[in-house]
């Protein structure tokens, strides 16, 4: 005899308790990992929070991967990745994402925070600054993207963020964005920076559990690591401010490109100074080209 615990039956034999279990609408069992739900609502609610499972609850189907069952979402629903929802319409994702996210209308993403939105903005904007970098042909889409471009290093033209540094402090004639007090002034009246520090680690840096900064004591479990730090403006003067500094805002910034973002993203409504700004970077552009030919 068997006999079903739920039910409170007996059957003449295993088969026939078996046979019962799959026809009875008091059980509801999960094949692949052999469980029994007393309903229908206890094996969906299964399907759907147990790892082993990649299903879709609203078609009833299973898809043998995570992967397969996010092709599915993307595909055949209306998906926020972000959430990991889905929704009836085209019209409630939309919702959603404008509500929830940060979201670019162009292109229909979404985005984790303003700054990854205003970043990603930038890449639909045309790209009309053309590099002045000897062998370089890259454009881009504002003034701070080609500062970056060249601070990064990767200009064919050889530029570096020193070099930027230096020709932003002797350019910019009336301190719209350097500031006077963080840069040196040589005999001849011109300014420069004071000197930033490139060092590079050694071994000599390991403390006895991780290579420590000199200069801020962070640490990093890599070498590699600790030398990016190093190479990166992190230790660098703040000798860049906002062009409105004397009407009271406050920030200061350790790179060109920085200063430059602050600038184009129109916050301190620097726009009057647009031209005297615009001529600073002329200025900067006629001698990085004459700098790198
Ligand atoms: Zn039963
Ligand atoms: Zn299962
Ligand atoms: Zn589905
Ligand atoms: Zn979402
Ligand atoms: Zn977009
Ligand atoms: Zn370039
Ligand atoms: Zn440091
Ligand atoms: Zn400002």
């Amino acid at each position: 005899m068997a006999y079903c615990n739920r039910c409170d039956r007996y059957f003449s034999s295993d088969d026939a308790l078996w046979q019962h279990e799959r026809m009875s609408s008091r059980h509801w069992i999960c094949h692949d990992c052999g469980k029994d739900f007393p309903s229908e609502r206890g094996l969906t609610q299964h399907y759907v929070q147990s790892p082993r499972h990649h299903y879709c609850q609203r078609c009833d189907s299973h898809f043998d991967t995570p992967y397969d069952l996010q092709d599915h979402y993307v595909s055949d629903h209306w998906y926020c990745s972000l959430c990991n929802k889905i929704f009836d319409s085209k019209l409630g994702l939309q919702e959603h994402n404008r509500q929830s996210h940060w979201y670019c209308a162009t292109c229909g993403r979404s985005f984790a925070s303003e700054n990854n939105l205003m970043q990603h903005k930038r890449t639909h904007l045309p790209k009309t600054v053309q590099c002045p970098g000897r062998n370089c042909t890259r454009a881009f889409a504002s003034h701070a993207d080609l500062v970056l471009h060249w601070e990064s290093g990767t200009c064919p033209s050889g530029v570096t963020r020193q070099l930027v540094n230096d020709t932003a402090a002797k350019n910019d004639r009336y301190r719209l964005i350097t500031d006077a007090r963080r840069l040196i002034q040589g005999p001849d009246g011109g300014y420069t920076p004071r000197g930033s520090v490139t060092t590079w680690a050694t071994q000599a840096s390991w403390n006895g559990s991780a290579y420590e900064c000199v200069l801020c004591h962070c640490t990093y479990p890599k070498l590699a690591r600790l030398n990016e730090h190093l190479q990166s403006p992190v230790h660098d003067e703040r000798m860049y401010k906002c062009p409105t500094a004397l009407e009271g805002c406050a920030a200061q910034f350790r790179t060109l490109s920085a200063v430059v973002q602050h600038i184009e993203s129109g916050k301190c409504g620097v726009r009057k100074f647009q031209r005297q700004i615009q001529g600073v970077m002329d200025d900067l552009t006629s001698s990085m080209h004459r700098l790198t030919c």
